[in-house]
């Protein structure tokens, strides 16, 4: 059953918000030591396609298949699905390390409080060895130091260091990204992008929602144009920024640099 090369495939995902039909078949898959990237306009979907890979949104039709297995679905009576069996979601969804535009640290707890509470309260490890690797991450993000710091104390650029390691310590099979620099500073987005890239070196799978253009092309191994809800464009970082074919892929890289 298992390809265990694959770490996620996407099969004709469609997903509705009422009269809204925001992704029209998208399939997609991620190997393992892929870098997606997956670029597109405001509103072309590309959170959606995010949150429907890790079950925040329902699928409408289609399937999500994260290392071989197939998130089992239901008809929910109302024309969309629904997971047929929460365990399996849960577990699936423990395999993907999820890091958000806007940080979502827990504001009343220390970054590494923030860092353990996954592995301790839902995957049940021992809080020492919890501990210990929390502190081996947050030295690999550059964060150490400020591991008893609340987030109202720290820069956005900290705190979205702080949720990438939060992230890492489920010890996720894939990593998606959703933005992960868009709210920050300019000054403090190259930080950020040093952590994502010291993991694209090390080969980490990887879907990453950007506008850094610059970025995608130095770590994506492969490039997805989002528009309107189905892939309009998909290649190399080479193919898909030096030689576009699609129109609006063109007019869609010129309005960016
Ligand atoms: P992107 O991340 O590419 O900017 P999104 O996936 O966030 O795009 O949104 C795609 C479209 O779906 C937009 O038109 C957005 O308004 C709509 N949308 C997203 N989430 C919801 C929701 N929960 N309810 C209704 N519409 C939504
Ligand atoms: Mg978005």
């Amino acid at each position: 059953m298992s390809d265990t090369a694959q770490a996620i495939e996407v099969k004709d995902l469609h997903k509705r918000f009422g009269p809204l039909e925001v992704l029209k078949g998208v399939s997609l898959t991620a190997n393992q030591g892929d870098v997606i990237a997956i670029i597109g306009g405001s509103g072309s979907g590309k959170s959606t396609l995010l949150r429907c890979i890790n079950m925040l949104e329902l699928p409408s039709a289609g399937s999500v298949t994260v290392h071989g297995e197939e998130i089992q679905m239901k008809p929910d009576g109302d024309g969309g699905l629904m997971p047929a069996n929460r365990r399996q979601v849960q577990r699936i969804r423990s395999q993907l390390g999820m890091v958000f535009q806007s940080f979502n640290l827990w504001q009343h707890m220390t970054v590494l409080q923030n860092v353990i509470e996954v592995p301790v309260h839902v995957l049940k490890q021992p809080r020492d060895e919890a501990i210990a690797v929390a502190e081996t991450l947050l030295k690999r993000v550059g964060l150490y130091e400020k591991r008893n710091a609340y987030p109202a104390f720290m820069s956005g650029g900290q705190q979205q260091r702080a949720a990438i390691a939060r992230a890492l310590a489920i010890q996720p099979l894939v990593m998606l990204f959703d933005e992960p620099t868009s709210a920050l500073d300019p000054e403090l987005v190259g930080e950020v992008l040093t952590v994502i890239g010291d993991l694209a070196r090390e080969k980490r799978t990887m879907i990453l929602v950007t506008h850094e253009m610059k970025f995608a092309r130095q770590v994506a191994s492969h490039v997805v144009f989002l528009h309107g809800g189905i892939i309009e464009e998909q290649g190399s970082p080479q193919a898909i920024f030096e030689d576009p074919k699609s129109e609006r892929l063109k007019k869609f890289i010129s309005s960016i640099h």
